[in-house]
């Protein structure tokens, strides 16, 4: 039987997104530091304590409405271009997933394709243009296999970035100098699907074995 996964899940995922981003806001901010303005980790612990506040407080029942309401918090509490891409991301996900209780692996592989598509149009970048798509665009498709795939997809497209020149957002001010520089973006996009990874693997609490 193909598995589903329900609205605590995507919660769950989420919840460890933010501590993930947490512990390793320093490493994000120092990465923008080099090609950018020091304030990815910031930005994004910022956004993500907002998600998991939300969430926490009035848990959405459905697998859509958690990505939607993640979404809708990012694009309001971050300032940076990642808030609103990484915003834009998750709402567009969970529109796309809709209003079912439940949903397979497939399904939010599907709904993360178009997703990432959003964030495409959004931004005007595409993959070796040294951004979060660098990372997310393998993702989506590793995680057609399973979730370590995705998450493996991810960080093999963080890694990539460092010999690319960036040709979207602040890092493509600085032309030729960006090479060299893993991407900070990417790299978060990384922690997601590493967090997604671990979310997969946990058992849920009081779950029967
Ligand atoms: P800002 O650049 O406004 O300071 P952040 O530092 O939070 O925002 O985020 C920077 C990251 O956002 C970059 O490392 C890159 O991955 C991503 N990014 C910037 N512009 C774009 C874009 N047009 N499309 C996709 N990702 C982008
Ligand atoms: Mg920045």
């Amino acid at each position: 039987m193909t598995e589903t996964f329900g609205a605590d899940f995507l919660v769950r995922w989420l919840t460890a997104a933010a501590g993930v981003v947490d512990r390793e806001a320093d490493r994000l901010t120092e990465l923008d530091s080099a090609i950018g303005d020091a304030d990815h980790g910031a930005n994004l612990r910022r956004g993500f304590a907002a998600v998991t506040a939300t969430l926490a407080k009035e848990p959405p029942r459905t697998p859509g409405a958690v990505l939607t309401t993640a979404g809708r918090e990012l694009i309001s509490t971050v300032g940076g271009a990642a808030g609103p891409l990484y915003g834009t991301l998750l709402r567009r996900t969970g529109k796309t997933l809709g209003e079912g209780a439940r949903v397979t692996r497939q399904e939010l592989a599907e709904a993360l394709g178009s997703g990432v598509t959003a964030v495409s149009q959004l931004g005007g970048a595409q993959v070796g243009d040294k951004t979060m798509l660098d990372a997310l665009v393998p993702a989506v498709d590793g995680l057609r296999e399973s979730f370590a795939a995705a998450r493996a997809a991810a960080e093999a497209g963080a890694l990539a970035t460092v010999p690319l020149r960036a040709r979207k957002g602040r890092a493509s001010y600085l032309g030729e100098r960006s090479e060299g520089h893993q991407d900070p973006g990417a790299t978060s996009s990384a922690l997601l699907f590493a967090a997604l990874d671990e979310t997969a693997r946990t058992p849920r609490a009081g779950a029967a074995s």
